[in-house]
């Protein structure tokens, strides 16, 4: 199943327990707009023609929200699926947003700093009369970032002449970010799993979590669990995985990584470890892969879509998946899951602390009145812990798994914005 087969597939699942006619259903599964541009862009000294897009896929419930990733595989139908996903996750959370996604096919990793700059100002010029404040606000995603975000922004500004902070969001606090957007994906997670270990009445002292990929969510992850008691016994990235069973500091290994690239550079360099420092600390270097299996009890997967499938679902340990990563878990994985007990905290709530906090950003670029941090960490933890309470309810209730409960309420708001703005000819 392609990226956007699987997420039709849960809106599917969701209208049909929601007993939606066919045109709904229909409705509910296409893309509002969408918007295919070539860059034109002079990159090591050639002259290039990057495939940009821009799916706008649901406006009923406000503006259409969602990142930009500059990726090489980006292509239409990954951006069709983050898109609805978006859409889906601001409705859970209930924040009044409707749902986009951008990405350009690129590598910025192989390019310079003005090489990225180029693109950058060429897309959100391609796109210019597609976004707007109240229109379309665009984010970092995948390879992006905030210095970016304040490109885009520029070089929308000028297109369109006038000052517009509300246009983009994850802009630094200089031009109009918001505190908190930086720890907003994995705080929100780290709330979702608070209220999730005290209603299952487990001690956080003796809980440990297992998190792959240690960039912007995962290495935020860990430090926000280790910080909040959890042991944290293995984190991994694109290099391999560090396990210890007695625990590992996350400000340790991100000191590491800083310095030698990988998790694995605190006892690791150049494919040689330092086996006595290991054995004296319990450590072991694993594989990249090896993180997904460990024993653990929280598994959290901040890297890669599609990481648990149906071949290694079954070889998960962990009793509890807490996906900050979007699309970790695909659907036949997500039965197998289901069926051995494990319960998995589907994206759409768990990661949805950034487009939150993004949310809370537009807000104070429109009021232009910028709140404390402490404001935006209360605000935040409100609505992950509301939206985790009714998704609980509904668990509990039609004894349904966490993600049909997320699908059932996010499907079930944007359904009712598009019945009540007439976007139907059937009623209910
Ligand atoms: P990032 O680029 O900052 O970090 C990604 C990490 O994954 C890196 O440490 C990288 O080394 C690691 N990685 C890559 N390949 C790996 C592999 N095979 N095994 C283990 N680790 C691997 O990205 P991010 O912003 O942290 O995003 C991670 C995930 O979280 C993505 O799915 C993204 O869509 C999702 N997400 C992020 C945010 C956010 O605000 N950052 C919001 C919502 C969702």
């Amino acid at each position: 199943m392609t990226p956007f087969e699987q997420i039709t597939q849960h809106i599917i699942l969701a209208s049909n327990a929601l007993g939606l006619s066919d045109e709904q259903k229909n409705k509910l599964q296409t893309p509002y707009e969408i918007h295919q541009k070539t860059l034109p862009v002079t990159l090591a000294g050639k002259e290039e023609q990057l495939s940009a897009y821009r799916v706008q896929f649901n406006n009923a419930r406000g503006p259409y929200k969602g990142g930009i990733r500059f990726h090489p595989d980006a292509d239409l139908d990954e951006v069709k699926a983050l898109a609805a996903a978006m859409a889906v996750k601001c409705a859970v959370v209930g924040i009044p947003l409707g749902g986009a996604k951008g990405g350009v096919a690129f590598d910025p990793k192989t390019y310079t700093g003005t090489e990225v700059e180029a693109v950058a100002r060429a897309y959100a010029q391609a796109m210019s009369e597609h976004i707007g404040v109240d229109q379309d606000i665009p984010a970092p995603d995948v390879y992006t970032n905030p210095q970016i975000m304040s490109w885009m922004l520029d070089a929308y500004e000028k297109k369109v002449g006038k000052s517009e902070p509300g246009v983009i969001t994850g802009k630094p606090i200089a031009l109009g970010g918001s505190l908190g957007r930086d720890t907003a994906t994995a705080q929100g997670g780290v709330y979702v799993l608070k209220e999730f270990v005290a209603h299952n009445n487990l001690d956080i002292s003796a809980t440990t979590v297992a998190v792959q990929g240690f960039g912007n969510a995962g290495a935020t992850a860990a430090k926000l669990l280790h910080d909040a008691g959890y042991t944290v016994v293995a984190v991994s990235d694109s290099q391999g995985t560090l396990y210890n069973p007695q625990g590992i500091d996350p400000i340790a290994v991100e000191k590491a990584k800083n310095e030698h690239k990988s998790v694995t550079g605190l006892y690791c360099e150049g494919g040689v470890c330092d086996l006595e420092a290991m054995e004296n600390d319990g450590a072991q270097v694993l594989g990249v892969d090896a993180v997904l299996t460990l024993t653990c009890d929280v598994l959290v997967p901040a890297a890669l879509d599609n990481v648990i499938t149906a071949k290694n679902a079954s070889e998960v340990q962990a009793k509890i998946i807490l996906e900050l990563a979007n699309n970790p878990v695909t659907p036949e994985a997500d039965a197998v899951l289901y069926n051995n007990g494990v319960t998995v905290l589907p994206d759409v709530l768990v990661n949805a602390g950034g487009v939150t906090v993004s949310y809370f950003e537009w807000v104070q670029n429109r009021q232009q009145y910028y709140w404390e941090l402490s404001e935006v960490q209360d605000k935040l933890k409100k609505q992950m812990v509301s939206s985790y309470h009714t998704l609980r309810d509904l668990v509990q209730t039609k004894n349904i798994s966490y993600r049909e409960a997320a699908y059932l309420v996010g499907i079930g708001r944007i359904f009712e914005a598009m019945r009540l703005k007439g976007h139907f000819t059937t009623q209910q």
